[in-house]
């Protein structure tokens, strides 16, 4: 009998970021004075809102005091944050029970630790190009991943199967790496799928507040019927810069039973028994996110990167480039011309236009000839980008 789980000797290796790290590494050592612009990673770019900060140090101050001191939290969460989230949810008329909501440290952490609540045995199904970390959990997991193709034929954003299974379902939308965004129509056609084969959706809403079209859902349970097959998860990574500072919420409905068993009930089991939840300064900073001021901070902190990416589609609208993505999404997802490869695109970019992007074959096979721009960057690197990507891409 092995002793250590031998499904982490399939994972495969990823090379991506340290294969960009020694090109960028090499070429930097060649050429110091050049100013890189980078438009590679995800992570975001403007600090921290005000009031959030004033928060975090009332939250402080508060762990000083005997009479507002917090020792361990509550394991699903702090109350009024759970509260907030729900009374977030609402304006887009999607009415949860605030035990619906739980608080976490972040999207990562709960698209690894959900995994607990399904049987090894269920299948999953994975529309590719993808965020690394689905395919990866899984493969930890030892559950078979059955793959379907996102592309340009299927606007990045496939149709369920022909075939009905039951197994667990990733949607992310608005979609990394594409920037895609999921239809409401096609929602519905995946919730209709999801309920009627006994499958249990994924979703992952880590950039709905990217969405600006107005008919583009920012909730799986803006579709009817979600509530019964289908776990959201979402944090304040991107909407609130706290990528470093972590606090996530996942959304577990009551109706959502398989095997008569209740996952909201379940969950709470797991969190009360696998965590001590998350830090009452980070949730009392959280909490500030919610309010009218911070929420009005927020479209300020995103307007940096909603213009970045105005003026990057512009540049790639001049230099007749194809992409999707940009409109309702961080990232932009550029065709390579003359078929390129990722890659070719890639050193041809670094070299010629100092501008770092990530390429799509990192993110699965349909990714091959695709590259992905964030927009999470300096104003003026996107400007610069934007100016020399015509004349080296034409
Ligand atoms: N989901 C997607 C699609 C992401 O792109 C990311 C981070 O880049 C995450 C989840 C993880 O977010 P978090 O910082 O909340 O762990």
């Amino acid at each position: 009998m092995p002793t250590v789980n031998l499904n982490y000797g399939k994972l495969k290796n990823s090379y991506l970021f340290a294969n960009i790290a020694e090109r960028v590494n090499a070429y930097s050592a060649l050429h110091p004075e050049q100013h890189l612009l980078r438009l590679g990673i995800g992570d975001v770019t403007q600090p921290l809102t005000p009031s959030v900060i004033a928060a975090l140090h009332e939250a402080v101050d508060m762990q000083s005091r005997s009479d507002t001191f917090h020792g361990y939290m509550s394991e699903c969460g702090y109350a009024p944050l759970r509260s907030a989230i729900a009374g977030y949810y609402r304006q887009r008329n999607v009415i949860l029970k605030d035990s619906e909501v739980f608080v976490s440290s972040g999207a990562s952490d709960e698209l690894g630790d959900i995994l607990h609540l399904f049987e090894r045995s269920l299948d999953v199904i994975l529309m590719e190009p993808a965020y690394p970390a689905y395919a990866d959990a899984n493969v930890m997991d030892g559950r078979m991943i059955h793959y379907m193709d996102a592309s340009d034929a299927n606007g990045f954003t496939p149709p369920p199967p022909q075939e009905s299974f039951q197994a667990l379902i990733y949607i992310c939308s608005p979609n990394n790496p594409t920037g895609a965004v999921f239809t409401r129509d096609l929602l519905k056609q995946w919730v209709d799928y999801a309920n009627q084969t006994g499958s249990v959706i994924l979703f992952d809403a880590a950039y709905e507040v990217f969405i600006s079209e107005a008919d583009i859902p920012r909730s799986i349970y803006e579709i009817e019927g979600a509530k019964t097959c289908a776990i959201e998860i979402s944090s304040l990574s991107k909407t609130a810069g706290f990528t470093g500072t972590r606090c996530g919420y996942t959304v577990i409905p009551e109706e959502l039973v398989r095997d008569d068993m209740n996952l909201n009930a379940m969950w709470v089991r797991n969190r009360t028994t696998r965590t001590n939840g998350v830090s009452f300064i980070v949730q009392h900073g959280a909490l500030a996110v919610f309010s009218d001021r911070g929420q009005k901070e927020v479209q300020e902190l995103l307007s940096v990167y909603r213009m970045n990416a105005k003026n990057f589609m512009k540049a790639l609208d001049e230099a007749g480039l194809k992409y999707f993505g940009g409109r309702n999404s961080p990232y932009i997802w550029m065709k390579c011309p003359d078929g390129m490869s990722g890659w070719e695109t890639f050193d041809r970019l670094l070299e010629q236009a100092q501008i770092i992007g990530t390429p799509g074959e990192g993110f699965g096979k349909c990714g091959a000839g695709w590259f992905r721009f964030s927009m999470f960057a300096d104003q003026k690197d996107i400007e610069k980008a934007g100016s020399r990507i015509g004349a080296v891409l034409k």
